[in-house]
């Protein structure tokens, strides 16, 4: 790709972000509450209600309302980030570990006026990495009306069409999770989200190259992308 036309893109992009942050819908204040850390890393803000999914490396010090865990692998299941934490803050995650609620798929919980449903994450080509028996689990936080879809290390799976939801953030990744982009926006556009998020790139697999192309995929297909801004790490 040359130079310029990779500077059509970022402007591109950062002219929808800048149309996304002007309208004041819920769902645009919910996307301004999300930010990305490494990998999968994802803090979430909501009316000022902190959660994370996922952190690795260095995480701000600061009021936190509970931390979800989407599987074992040590790009999501960090204990040295965790034990960063008060000891307060739960952490829930769908297996058995020291300081962890554990939380299955299929369970509901609410925390601090919140609930957050954990849903089925696996892959279905490459079960090596993702296999279903795992019970890994993707999260929907319910923001007021909103629904938020975190979808974990998942391919495409068929349990997105009944996952109904506002925003999804779905892996970017094609060597570990989704098989391409297509299959990342095709997930999106299965649950319906009028907003997608790209996460698990630029990390372990996946470049800032194939965010760009997701959000212009989606746009190609009548839906929205936004990339969530660098998780500030005071
Ligand atoms: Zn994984």
């Amino acid at each position: 790709m040359s130079s310029m036309r990779r500077h059509q893109l970022s402007l591109s992009v950062l002219a929808f972000v800048l149309c996304v942050s002007c309208a004041q819908t819920p769902i645009n204040t919910a996307i301004k509450g999300i930010t990305r850390g490494d990998n999968a890393t994802l803090r979430i803000e909501w009316q000022g209600k902190v959660f994370y999914v996922d952190p690795i490396g260095t995480i701000p010090s600061e009021r936190v309302d509970a931390v979800f865990i989407s599987h074992r692998h040590s790009d999501h299941y960090d204990p040295v980030a965790l034990s960063t934490f008060n000891p307060t803050v739960p952490i829930y995650a769908p297996f058995d570990a020291k300081n962890i609620t554990r939380f299955a798929v299929g369970q509901k919980i609410v925390v601090a006026g919140i609930e957050i449903e954990a849903v089925p994450s696996y892959n279905i080509e490459k079960k090596q990495y993702h296999p279903q028996k795992d019970g890994n689990a993707g999260y929907i936080f319910t923001l007021d009306h909103i629904r938020l879809y975190v979808a974990g290390d998942t391919e495409r799976i068929p349990e997105m069409k009944d996952i109904i939801c506002d925003i999804a953030i779905v892996p970017l990744g094609q060597k570990y999770t989704m098989r391409s982009i297509d299959d990342a926006v095709e997930s999106v556009l299965d649950t319906k989200a009028s907003i997608g998020i790209p996460t698990h790139y630029g990390f372990a697999e996946g470049t800032d190259s194939d965010a760009i192309s997701f959000v212009e995929k989606l746009a190609k297909r009548g839906s929205r992308g936004f990339i969530a801004p660098p998780l500030k790490k005071k």
